[in-house]
């Protein structure tokens, strides 16, 4: 009697990521070519092309690659990315790439190649917009999370979701690099000396701290929806008329107010670096202007179409008594306005910053602007229950 060889993990070469393409026939095509693309700090991607077709293999490492074999990371990740796709694609299938193969063992999704379209922080550092990013934003966000919330759900449909998207190490990531070491005069943080007494001005105010800590306890406790769980604009390839959400292995059931609140964050920040990437003044107010109406269009598609969602779709009795969904609302918004000062904290002084920002070869004006995104980040988080509109966010983030 033979036993069937037991499945393994093992880090593909090129050559391995073109024969699993080729043995699953997903490109008919025989002369291949393969190159390793990834530009993430967690996993390998790679593309695969023949002459008209190509499809990308992405696989997840079993340590962080930015900090080398020393930081191990779950592999069950992969499997949580692709059966977050496959999710997504019920409720918004224009939104994501179509996923071809998946394999929990190897942690591999093999996907439709995007290379058409550009990385959105990319092409916003280029000072370009995306007439369509705000909307299809908004609309992947209200439909990701209805569908997976108690309005929408059996009870016992919720729970089982939140248990098959049970994501304990990579929420930790975010726990203690978006909310917590930031904080805390933690050995992750990265920030040059100049800004040191800014960084220390943080670290000892006491509310801030606070606020922070009440906000990762939301992070922690609040299984609401299914979220992305990275939704910053590196996530997000767009070109004129399409927009895709990738990347989604931070994903778990968390508050409402996330996503939107770190993908607002991300266009903060390169409003602010405009004033560098945008040279001539003019060109200047009007980038800044569209940026600030992607924040705004955002938010209100998002509310718009879950609210919709809401009326028309809920299955939950309370849903339809007065009150509840303005409640939701106002409380969600609140929440992203908190949940946007910490990523724009992080993404300044944390471990993962934004090229937004680092790219910026002056370092007097790479300081000056980082120096008022921290002011921006710690008074949102402070005073998050005051800000009620969008409008009033983006005059906060136009007034930094
Ligand atoms: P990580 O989790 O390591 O950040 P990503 O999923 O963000 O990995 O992918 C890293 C990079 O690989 C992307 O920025 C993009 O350049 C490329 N990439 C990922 N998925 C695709 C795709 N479906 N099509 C084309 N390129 C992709
Ligand atoms: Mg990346
Ligand atoms: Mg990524
Ligand atoms: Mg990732």
């Amino acid at each position: 009697m033979t036993t069937a060889a037991k499945a393994e993990y093992k880090a593909l070469t090129n050559e391995e990521a073109e024969a699993l393409v080729k043995n699953l026939g997903l490109i008919s095509e025989t002369e291949l070519s393969v190159s390793e693309i990834g530009d993430g700090n967690l996993n390998l991607v790679f593309k695969v092309t023949g002459v008209n077709e190509s499809v990308i293999v992405k696989q997840a490492l079993p340590y962080a690659k930015v900090v080398g074999e020393s930081w191990p990371l779950t592999l069950d990740r992969a499997r949580i990315e692709s059966d977050a796709l496959i999710h997504a694609a019920k409720y918004v299938p224009h939104l994501v790439p179509k996923v071809l193969y998946t394999d929990s063992i190897l942690a591999v999704t093999i996907m439709e190649d995007l290379s058409s379209h550009t990385i959105a922080r990319k092409g916003l550092i280029e000072s370009n917009a995306y007439a369509l990013l705000a909307r299809d934003i908004g609309i992947f966000a209200a439909r990701t999370a209805f569908y997976t919330s108690d309005f929408y759900l059996h009870p016992f449909e919720k729970k089982r979701l939140v248990q098959s998207f049970s994501n304990p190490e990579l929420c930790k990531i975010t726990e203690d690099l978006v909310f917590t070491d930031p904080f805390f005069d933690h050995e992750t943080n990265d920030f040059p000396e100049e800004l040191r007494p800014d960084v220390e001005q943080l670290w000892s105010d006491a509310e801030l701290c606070r606020e922070a800590g009440l906000l990762k306890y939301q992070f922690l406790t609040q299984a609401e929806v299914l979220l992305h769980g990275d939704l910053h604009t590196g996530s997000i390839f767009v070109k004129e008329d399409s927009t895709k959400v990738i990347d989604p292995e931070f994903a778990f059931f968390g508050p409402l107010g996330f996503d939107i609140g770190q993908f607002i964050a991300n266009i903060a920040l390169n409003y602010l670096s405009q004033h560098h990437h945008s040279q001539e003044p003019f060109n200047r107010k009007e980038t800044q202007d569209k940026l600030l109406k992607t924040i705004e269009e955002t938010w209100k598609t998002f509310e718009n179409e879950f609210s919709r969602l809401f009326r028309e779709e809920s299955t939950e009795p309370f849903a339809g008594t007065d009150g509840v969904l303005e409640n939701l609302l106002e409380k969600t918004f609140t929440d992203a306005i908190g949940f946007a000062g910490c990523e724009i904290i992080r993404r300044t002084i944390g471990l993962a910053h934004v090229a937004d920002l680092d790219s910026i070869s002056c370092s007097d004006v790479q300081h000056y602007l980082k120096r008022k995104a921290l002011k921006l980040g710690a008074s949102l988080i402070k005073t998050r229950s005051s800000v009620t509109t969008i409008e009033q966010f983006t005059s906060r983030v136009r007034g930094a």
